[in-house]
C-alpha cells in the first residue's frame, strides 16, 4: 500500500459489521425496519473506504451496505432491514442463507473445498451434472458442463456451437444480456455502454429484435440480404429478457425460433441464466412455451448464491474432445453441494408454485397502476417471480426504484425505464403485500413531485 493511500485508510472509520440488531430471526420481519437517513452513517463511511479501493466500473444501483440476510430480509451495516425485491440481481432463488442451503456448505466445505474437475473426477461435479440432465427440458440425453457464472457458460455455449455445427456465425436479440467477457458482451445488445472502448469485438454476430418482428427481419434481411442461413452456428436468446427490461415475447416468438432452428440446422441455445431455476413458476422459463432448446444456460439461482454456472446441451452436441474445453474452478464442490441442496428445495419446498402464486399477487396488486397514474406508469408485466414496472423515463424509474430504498424496498432498475422485481422465490404472501404497497408509496412520492 502507497503512503498516500495508508495515510487515507486511516482517515476512513471502516466499521466493523455490528452486531446482529434484531431480537428476533431477521427472516419473520414482514415490515422494513429503517432506523437511519439511508445511506446510514457506516453505510457512508463505508462507501468512502470502498471507493478507494474497488474498480469505478462497478455500476453500484444505490447505497445499500448488506451485512446480514435471511429469507426475503436484509439488514445493512446501521442495523437497517429492508425487503429484498431484487435478491443480489435474482439469485437468491431460496431466499438468503436457507438452512439447507448453508449446511450442505458447511458439510462439503469441511470435506473437500477444491478438486478441479476439470483434470480430476470430483464425485459432487457428476451428481450435480446429472441432476441438471433430469432436469433438462430436452426429450433426449444431455451432457453438462459446469462453470463460475453466467458469461462463463455463455462462452462454453459459443464455443461449443461453433465446434459442434463449424460454422461461425450467432444470432442474439437487441435488448438481450449475457455478460461481459468478450463472447459474451459481443452477444449482449441491452446498452452501448457495454461495448463502448471494447472493440473490435467478436465478429459474427447478427443481432434482429426481440419477438416475432425480429424473426421477420432475420428471415427476410438477414437470411436473405446479410448471411445466409446456413452459415450460422447458433442462436442466443433470452426466453424472457431480463436485463433488457423484462420482456416476454409474443407466445409465436419461441415456436417460431424453434422451426427457423430446425429448418436451417442452427442450433438453439436458451439463454436462463436469469429465467431459470423456478423463478417463473417453472424450472425453466422456456417451458412456459414447449419448446425444448438445443443447450440451456444457467448460472444466478443454480447455488442461491454461491459461483455457479451450467451449459446442459443435447449429448450429440457435445462433439468436443478432451481438452477442448475445461476451468480450473468451474463446477467447485462448495458450488455444487448449495446448487444440490436448491434443487431439492425447488422442487420439494414448494419454492416454484410460490414464485407463480406471489407473482400472480404482484400483477394483481400492482396491475391497475398503469391506468391509475397515466403519463407515468407505462406497464406491470412479468411472469412468476420475475416481474418488471415500466415508466415513462429511465430517470421516473430510477427515482421510483431510490423512493423504495429509502422506505425499505430493495429493486433494481432494467431496460431504458423499467423497475425490475426479482424477490427470493420464498417470499411469503405477507412480505409481497408489504412490498407492494410501499412500492406504490414510492410512486406516489415520485409522481407528487414532479
Ligand atoms: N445471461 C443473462 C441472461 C444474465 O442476466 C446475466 C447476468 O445478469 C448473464 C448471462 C451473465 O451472468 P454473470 O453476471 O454471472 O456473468
Amino acid at each position: 500500500m502507497s503512503q498516500t493511500l495508508s495515510l487515507l485508510a486511516a482517515d476512513v472509520q471502516v466499521p466493523d459489521a455490528p452486531a446482529p440488531m434484531t431480537p428476533v430471526p431477521l427472516g419473520s420481519h414482514d415490515e422494513p425496519s429503517i432506523r437511519t437517513a439511508v445511506p446510514g452513517p457506516l453505510a457512508e463511511a463505508h462507501i468512502a473506504f470502498d471507493e478507494m479501493y474497488t474498480s469505478p466500473s462497478l455500476p453500484r444501483a444505490y447505497a445499500i451496505v448488506p451485512v446480514r440476510g435471511e429469507g426475503t430480509v436484509i439488514e445493512d451495516i446501521d442495523g437497517n432491514r429492508f425487503l429484498d425485491f431484487s435478491a443480489g440481481i435474482a439469485v437468491n432463488v431460496t431466499g438468503h442463507c436457507h438452512p439447507a442451503v448453508v449446511e450442505a456448505i458447511r458439510r462439503q466445505a469441511g470435506e473437500l473445498l477444491h478438486y478441479s474437475a476439470s483434470d480430476f473426477y470430483l464425485p459432487i461435479y457428476a451428481h450435480l451434472a446429472a441432476e441438471l440432465e433430469r432436469l433438462a427440458p430436452m426429450a433426449g440425453k444431455t451432457r453438462v458442463f459446469l462453470g463460475n457464472s453466467g458469461t462463463e457458460v455463455v462462452e462454453a455455449a459459443l464455443k461449443l456451437s461453433r465446434h459442434t455445427t463449424g460454422r461461425q456465425n450467432i444470432i442474439g436479440f437487441l435488448g438481450g444480456f449475457h455478460g461481459r467477457t468478450f463472447g459474451s458482451v459481443s452477444l449482449t445488445a441491452s446498452k452501448a455502454k457495454y461495448h463502448a472502448h471494447f472493440s473490435p469485438l467478436l465478429p459474427g454476430i447478427y443481432h434482429v429484435p426481440f419477438g416475432s418482428e425480429g424473426l421477420d427481419e432475420l428471415e427476410q434481411r438477414v437470411f436473405h440480404r446479410l448471411m445466409p442461413a446456413d452459415e450460422f452456428a447458433a442462436v442466443v436468446v433470452e426466453p424472457i429478457q431480463g436485463e433488457g427490461g423484462i420482456v416476454v415475447p409474443d407466445d409465436d416468438f419461441l415456436p417460431r425460433l424453434r422451426r427457423i432452428c430446425d429448418e436451417h440446422g442452427i442450433l438453439l441455445v436458451a439463454d436462463e441464466v436469469q429465467s431459470g431455476m423456478g423463478r417463473t413458476g417453472k424450472m425453466w422459463a422456456i417451458e412456459h412455451w414447449g419448446v425444448e432448446p438445443d443447450m440451456l444456460l444457467t448460472a444466478k439461482g443454480l447455488a442461491s448464491g454461491m459461483p455457479i454456472g451450467a451449459l446442459i446441451a443435447k449429448e450429440h452436441l457435445m462433439t468436443w474432445g478432451a481438452g477442448a474445453h475445461g476451468s480450473t474452478f468451474g463446477g467447485n464442490p462448495v458450488s455444487c453441494a448449495a446448487a444440490l441442496a436448491t434443487i431439492d428445495l425447488l422442487e420439494h419446498g414448494g419454492l416454484m408454485e410460490n414464485a407463480a402464486e406471489r407473482g400472480a399477487q404482484i400483477l394483481r396488486t400492482l396491475g391497475p397502476l398503469a391506468a391509475q397514474y397515466p403519463g407515468v406508469v407505462r406497464d406491470v408485466r412479468g411472469v412468476g417471480l420475475l416481474m418488471g414496472v415500466q415508466f415513462d423515463s429511465g430517470a421516473t424509474a430510477a427515482a421510483v426504484a431510490h423512493a423504495a430504498f429509502r422506505r425499505g424496498i430493495l429493486v433494481l432498475t432494467a431496460g431504458d425505464d423499467v423497475v425490475r422485481m426479482s424477490p427470493p422465490l420464498v417470499v411469503t404472501e405477507a412480505q409481497t403485500a408489504v412490498a407492494a404497497r410501499i412500492f406504490i408509496e414510492s410512486i406516489e412520492e415520485v409522481a407528487a413531485s414532479r
